[in-house]
């Protein structure tokens, strides 16, 4: 049931001013096909269309504006949800994102916990009941999750799936034809596209709880301003790295877009996705590449297993070079939920970290 209160908050968020609707009271009808209202104003129950007359012969057009907002709050869903939205994200990133905008108003499921590479994972039976229970399912996208690319096609048919990836302007992505789609997937460590995905996500939210519309509108307001400070941050931390030592070698190419916003440069033992094989001669390429460029430290990927990269240290060793493991970095999964990495902003800024106090 909507309270007045809830309602005037719905008008106030598609722009009109506080009207006066104490003593409107609304209850939902119908919720999954026609939505209609009933209404009860000094305890006469009237159809819309009778209210819409009602209204405006009572309160001028205002009013008429409410009712209005109304027919389209629902007719832009197809639902109206009467219980605790069920969310369900693919990525800890993405579910972060996703808390940050609903706060607790929402039930909020992340499939892949921390340590998870999203590029092998493969939803398991607990997953399927978690996603056929969800209203609302966000996923990455840009077969960042390749095993379960099949499984969201089907679901779109169904219900309502998300890519977040889809907010972005093709424009924007790095085309790398080693990927599948022909695009490297790892949108969220450019801090300022991830800012137009959290955007993306609050909208698509906004319209589908359109009582908490408001809430979500305002908690969205609050952390896109953090991240416009974590983008800013990461830019001057990155930028006090001389520039000949700017290099950061992961396991998997995860970095493009960090590399391309923050300017510094990137190289991977094992392409953008962990999925491809990688041979001996990329192992004595890195190696080449790190002595040649003089580079005294590489980073380990905490979803991605770490003997490649020992292969590259040995490999340097062998030529008399020597290099060390620079830190874990937060690449495609987060950290546990009571670490720094815990969080998108602190996995970017743990990362952050951990590359100044190695490279400068
Ligand atoms: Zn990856």
């Amino acid at each position: 049931m909507k309270s007045s209160r809830q309602l005037t908050s719905d008008v106030v968020a598609k722009g009109f001013d506080t009207i006066h609707t104490t003593h409107l009271k609304l209850r939902t009808a119908e919720l999954r096909t026609q939505i209609r209202f009933v209404v009860a104003i000094d305890g006469v129950t009237i159809d819309l269309q009778k209210m819409n007359d009602l209204l405006y012969r009572l309160y001028g057009k205002f009013l008429l504006l409410i009712s209005c907002s109304l027919v389209m709050s629902c007719s832009e869903n197809e639902q109206s949800y009467n219980h605790q939205l069920h969310i369900v994200a693919t990525t800890g990133m993405i579910g972060d994102a996703i808390k940050n905008i609903v706060k607790d108003s929402a039930d909020v499921v992340t499939l892949m916990g921390p340590g998870v590479d999203p590029h092998l994972y493969k939803a398991t039976r607990g997953d399927s009941k978690k996603l056929n229970e969800a209203d609302v399912i966000f996923y990455n996208g840009l077969h960042l999750e390749g095993k379960m690319t099949e499984v969201f096609k089907k679901l779109s048919k169904l219900k309502s799936v998300y890519a977040v990836s889809d907010s972005i302007n093709q424009s924007k992505l790095i085309a790398d034809p080693r990927f599948p789609t022909g695009v490297d997937p790892h949108i969220w460590f450019d801090v300022r596209l991830w800012i137009e995905a959290v955007q993306y996500i609050s909208e698509v939210l906004q319209k589908k709880d359109t009582i908490h519309a408001t809430y979500y509108q305002q908690n969205t307001h609050t952390y896109l301003q953090q991240l416009d400070s974590l983008h800013t941050a990461v830019k001057a931390a990155i930028q006090k790295i001389p520039k000949a030592q700017r290099v950061l070698v992961t396991a998997h190419d995860a970095f493009g877009y960090f590399g391309n916003a923050y300017d510094i440069e990137v190289r991977g033992l094992q392409g953008v996705s962990t999925v491809s094989e990688f041979g001996l001669k990329d192992v004595v390429d890195l190696v080449e590449f790190i002595i040649d460029r003089n580079i005294k430290a590489i980073f380990v990927e905490t979803s991605v297993p770490a003997k490649p990269l020992k292969a590259v240290i040995e490999g340097c060793k062998k030529r008399g070079y020597r290099v060390v493991i620079g830190g874990n970095l937060y690449s495609d999964a987060m950290g546990e939920a009571a670490t720094l990495g815990g969080t998108y902003i602190g996995m970017v800024c743990s990362n952050v970290q951990t590359i100044t106090n190695a490279l400068e």
